[in-house]
């Protein structure tokens, strides 16, 4: 078989950033409505002050508003509680994300709870899980938003497709899995206790890999043809000392077999950035009573 087509998540990411940023402008001239994102970071992992600063800069270059708050690693839940608190009745706020993951002494359940599920724009409240289940208008997890846009661009019709979901997140998994069911596919999720993930993974006609495992997903995984979606972000440290990403998927064997596949990095991770921003400007629509925005 050829080589797979590829997925271009870059590409995707760039045209839904300039949607939001078009329908932001449109929202600020006849509204005067600026959309504005908070981001809460306890701590200083160098990880996640990477990945705020580049939230900040994505809501700044779409005309959103965005405000940054910082506490340091030894804050108190309370006064977690008390900001969160105070930025759910901000109204320059429609949208509040909790960098995870927080130091271990805070529980992001109680944490991610306390946030107004109407600004909840990385979808985790129970509120917007129970929504999504229930196929109720909610606020969806963004990177499973992310990849169902990328498997859109592959696929019109989803109807009767086999869908196998590895990996059974609060982030990943179980969102995407809900999406993949409200689309019609027949959706099976594997995690640590199943038996034979790679049996399991031969069927699908998508396969979504989000595991956290480095490239464990062979080309014997993949039935021919098939869709790939790699969430997979792993940073690994080759013997000459450099780091670089990884996904899930053995990418060079795998691009053999699938039919189509997304690249790590350039895959998944850019639609993430870009569904939070569409998240905030559908959350500073819906909460104003206004109608979703038109994001094609
Ligand atoms: P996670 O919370 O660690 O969950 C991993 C899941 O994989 C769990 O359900 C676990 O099963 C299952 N699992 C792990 N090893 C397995 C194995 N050998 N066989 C079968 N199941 C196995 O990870 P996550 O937060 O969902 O993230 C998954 C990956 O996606 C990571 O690499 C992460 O960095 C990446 N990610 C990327 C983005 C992005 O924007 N690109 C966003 C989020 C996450 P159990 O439940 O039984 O433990």
């Amino acid at each position: 078989m050829s080589d797979a087509r590829l997925i271009d998540g870059q590409a995707t990411a760039a045209r839904l950033r300039q949607r939001v940023a078009a329908a932001v402008e449109d929202l600020r001239a006849r509204r005067g409505i600026t959309p504005g994102l908070a981001a809460i970071i306890v701590g200083d992992d160098p990880a996640s002050q990477i990945y705020v600063r580049s939230k900040a800069k994505a809501c700044v270059a779409a005309g959103l508003a965005s405000f940054e708050h910082r506490l340091p690693a030894d804050a108190s839940e309370t006064a977690l509680a008390a900001l969160v608190e105070q930025l759910n009745s901000d109204e320059r706020v429609d949208g509040i994300l909790v960098q995870l993951p927080l130091p271990d002494r805070l529980d992001p359940q109680r944490v991610l709870g306390a946030v107004d599920p109407t600004k909840d724009v990385d979808g985790f409240h129970p509120v917007n899980i129970g929504r999504l289940w229930s196929r109720q208008p909610s606020l969806v997890p963004c990177t499973p938003l992310g990849c169902m846009i990328l498997l859109q661009t592959m696929h019109t019709n989803f109807a009767g497709l086999e869908a196998v979901v590895l990996g059974r997140s609060h982030i990943v998994g179980r969102p995407l899995a809900a999406l993949l069911v409200a689309a019609d596919c027949t959706v099976t999720i594997v995690h640590s206790k199943s038996r034979d993930p790679q049996r399991i993974s031969r069927r699908a006609d998508i396969l979504i890999a989000a595991l956290g495992q480095p490239a464990i997903v062979k080309a014997d995984w993949i039935k021919p043809g098939a869709t790939v979606i790699d969430v997979g972000t792993n940073r690994i440290v080759g013997a000459d000392g450099t780091a670089r990403l990884v996904g899930d998927v053995d990418y060079a064997a795998a691009r053999a077999v699938a039919g189509a596949i997304t690249p790590v990095p350039g895959g998944v991770g850019p639609m993430t950035i870009a569904c939070l921003l569409q998240n905030t400007i559908i959350a500073s629509c819906r909460r104003r009573g206004l109608p979703d925005p038109d994001l094609g």
